[in-house]
């Protein structure tokens, strides 16, 4: 039999020529929320209440009930999230073709601009030097932000809250259209809690991460991590969120093929 693609993954990984590097936070009740000003509903955290753990409610299994928000810890916005996106076809959990669950992953690396300004954000102008040395962002890729913010295991430190509302990094409105509109992306991932940066809600429009990549039926990995695993190109990303029927977005175990 001549050998498949898939024969050749499965050698390749077995043989350490490449390996899977998980981009996923545990989630938990230490699991950072997102916090919206009070006249907005908020997101509940997480709940994790068990069912029965070889006791007397069941004596040879454990099992747990879940609560938490469709938006927390490590998961996947669909364009339904946003109201620019309510309209699209296919635009849920459980309608976007599986498809689109995969695709070739464009690390930016942006972790030295965000260590002395947290409200950094990515511009097509970085984008186009990260072009000339990487080459162009193809059709269909996952364009993944690399901010070094993952490191900050601590709540307040990732949350970065003052007066002013969070501070933490995220696109700014012109690299948001370039990537879904100029390249055509699957979407774009963070490390930070969501795909807009903290300060996004004063932003003309508002959270511009969010209306662009929606309206135009991209996706949103938010709180990444280990993107330092991963080379600029050659990794492929598999971020499939939960079958939610008519869900925005839910928590999901993101894993990236990569060479080592
Ligand atoms: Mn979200």
């Amino acid at each position: 039999m001549t050998p498949t693609t898939l024969a050749t993954l499965i050698e390749d990984l077995n043989a350490g020529r490449l390996k899977v590097v998980d981009l996923t936070q545990p989630l938990g009740p230490a699991t950072p929320v997102i916090g919206l000003p009070p006249i907005f509903a908020a997101s509940p955290g997480v709940t994790i209440e068990v069912i029965s753990r070889y006791d007397d409610k069941g004596p040879a299994w454990y099992w747990n009930t879940l609560r938490f928000g469709e938006h927390t810890g490590t998961h996947f916005d669909a364009p339904v999230h946003w109201i620019t996106g309510r309209n699209l076809p296919d635009n849920a959990c459980d309608t976007i073709p599986a498809r689109r669950f995969v695709g070739p992953a464009c690390v930016i690396d942006v972790t030295r601009d965000v260590a002395v300004n947290p409200d950094f954000l990515l511009t097509p102008e970085r984008i186009d030097a990260w072009e000339i040395e990487h080459g162009r962002i193809g059709r269909g890729a996952w364009v993944l932000l690399r901010t070094g913010w993952s490191r900050r295991t601590d709540a307040a430190a990732f949350l970065n809250l003052a007066a002013d509302g969070p501070h933490s990094p995220g696109f700014d409105a012109r690299a948001s259209r370039m990537l879904a509109h100029d390249r055509d992306v699957l979407g774009v991932g963070v490390e930070t809690i969501g795909t807009d940066a903290g300060q996004a809600g004063t932003f003309d429009p508002p959270f511009p991460n969010h209306t662009i990549m929606h309206g135009a039926g991209k996706f949103g990995l938010a709180s990444l991590c280990n993107l330092d695993q991963l080379p600029a190109t050659g990794a492929v990303v598999i971020a499939a969120p939960l079958k939610i029927a008519g869900g925005s977005g839910s928590p999901l175990r993101v894993i990236a093929i990569t060479p080592p």
